[in-house]
């Protein structure tokens, strides 16, 4: 996130702020957005069976975008068959350096249309321009040029073993990163050979579908990527199909869990990237600037709508109140507004429905007996909007403490040892990140050593690279994406020779 400039101690008042401010608004008339989008099954976009769509809505107004094909369990039916096709015909046998160059074609292509997929992913999403620009896009071109570089090369992939593709495999995403999620879940999945089914979140299906037109002029033979627009119930139909080999979802753990059940019943392979409750821990050492930005990156990036968020904030007794003071101050400085406005930090929540649910939270804690700190910067008054806010007076068991807002709100805590941090830190049913501020190595290698989460970032926070794993533990699942281990959750492995 790149905000508002500042000076370090914060002190800069409002009106200097945003004296320079003039709104420069991304172009819409830059993507070509038609009333109506079909389902992509077998290389073709066709209506689904029986005709039924749904509205895709942009959040920062409320206006109706488009109509989208909502697939049923037949039109499922007609994918996983198309996708099986495909695999038993043509993608399986295919040397990887062929796949290679189908992905690699396929991330040009995003590459060229980069501009176009930026500004579709913010109408259709609410996020701000800067970070589909400057994030979203460039981190999804990235995924599917690396695992374009690992097609040839899988059998060093895991030393010692042989990796087969496993089949078709059945791909959910959620909404917080539409695009991004997407490449992470196909880039992969199709490098080692396997066809997919991809399910892309009911809020935000544009550009999944951007993407798998992409696909068909990058030249992919037809029903090596298929996408099935629809919510729950189209979901449910992919995850529970006999003829998926492999189920990764990306959403939340309550759909994770019954994914896991669908699965076990027919024994279905399964990875869960789930949710997540990330603690920042801030101990008294730290440079106080740098973990500032990165409290705030950790959570006001994309309206916190982040699985690895840092929702919740441990910060040492001794300086609890130099560093909330600052946090306040600094929240001023966010410009909460239009989403294509390229000033924009903070856009609009994804839809109204998550709106009700982060406002419910926040006067749940607020009864509770919570003080509740927001920017005093007006609103826009339409859209689904919601001011960056930093709870403090929690004790730990509030539900804003323990549950994933998926919203733009810190919880607050303060802790005196090393090993209060901790305990504090792992208070959670969820595991997928944590960061630790401090200038000692030793107590970054301790704590970090003791918390429970995935991802632990020290003295700094949201990294990401296509080779390095990410994934959670507890409640926020199972298995990896990125990296090596990511390769390895699309592959049968088998001894070398066996
Ligand atoms: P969600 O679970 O409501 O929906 C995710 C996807 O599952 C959507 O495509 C949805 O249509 C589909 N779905 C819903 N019910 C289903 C069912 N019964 N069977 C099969 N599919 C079903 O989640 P969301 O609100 O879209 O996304 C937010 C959640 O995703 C948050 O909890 C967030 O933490 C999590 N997330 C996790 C990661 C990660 O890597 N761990 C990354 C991004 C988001």
């Amino acid at each position: 996130m790149t905000t508002t400039p500042q000076n370090d101690t914060g002190t800069r008042d409002l009106a200097a702020a945003f004296a320079d401010y003039a709104p420069s608004v991304e172009g819409r008339d830059i993507v070509t957005i038609r009333p109506r989008y079909g389902l992509l099954s077998g290389g073709e976009e066709r209506d689904a069976r029986d005709g039924a769509v749904f509205a895709t809505i942009d959040p920062s107004t409320g206006d109706h975008i488009a109509e989208v094909a909502e697939g049923s369990a037949q039109d499922v039916d007609d994918a996983v068959a198309a996708a099986r096709a495909a695999y038993e015909s043509t993608w399986r046998d295919m040397p990887g350096r062929t796949r290679a160059k189908y992905l690699f074609r396929l991330a040009r292509l995003l590459q060229d249309r980069s501009r176009e997929f930026a500004v579709l992913e913010t109408i259709d999403g609410g996020k701000p321009i800067r970070e589909s620009r400057d994030v979203d896009v460039p981190l999804a071109a990235a995924h599917l040029f690396h695992h374009a570089g690992w097609a040839d090369k899988l059998e060093y992939a895991v030393p010692g073993m042989t990796g087969r593709p496993l089949g078709v495999v059945g791909q959910i995403t959620p909404w917080n990163f539409p695009l991004l999620m997407v490449a992470w879940k196909i880039a992969p999945a199709l490098a080692c050979g396997n066809t997919v089914v991809l399910k892309p979140a009911e809020t935000t299906p544009l550009t999944a579908l951007l993407l798998g037109e992409l696909a068909r002029e990058a030249g992919f033979p037809p029903g090596v990527l298929n996408v099935v627009t629809g919510a729950g119930a189209t979901g449910a139909a992919l995850a529970g199909h006999p003829g998926v080999d492999k189920v990764a979802f990306t959403g939340s753990t309550e759909v994770g869990k019954a994914i896991r059940r669908a699965t076990a019943e027919r024994g279905t392979r399964l990875t869960l990237e789930l949710g997540g409750k990330g603690a920042h821990v801030v101990f008294d050492d730290a440079a106080l600037d740098q973990a500032v930005e990165g409290v705030v990156d950790g959570i006001f990036f994309n309206q916190g709508h982040v699985c690895c968020a840092g929702s919740r904030l441990l910060v040492q007794e001794g300086i609890a109140d130099e560093l909330l003071g600052r946090l306040r101050r600094r929240i001023e400085l966010l410009r909460v507004g239009d989403p294509l406005d390229k000033n924009t930090d903070v856009g609009a929540i994804n839809s109204h429905a998550q709106l009700e649910r982060i406002r419910g939270f926040v006067e749940d804690a607020r009864e509770d007996g919570a003080r509740i700190h927001q920017t005093s910067r007006p609103l826009p008054e339409r859209g689904f909007y919601f001011p960056p806010t930093i709870v403090e007076g929690l004790g730990g068991s509030e539900a804003i403490c323990r549950e994933e807002v998926f919203g733009p709100v810190l919880a607050v805590q303060t802790f005196r040892t090393e090993a209060e941090a901790v305990a504090r830190a792992n208070a959670t049913r969820y595991g997928l990140s944590a960061g630790v501020w401090t200038e000692k190595g030793s107590r970054i290698l301790w704590v970090s050593q003791r918390l429970r989460a995935g991802v632990v970032w020290a003295n700094s926070f949201n990294r990401f690279d296509p080779a390095s794993p990410f994934g959670g533990m507890r409640e926020s699942g199972f298995g990896r994406e990125g990296g090596r281990q990511g390769l390895q959750e699309y592959l049968r492995l088998e001894p070398v020779g066996a």
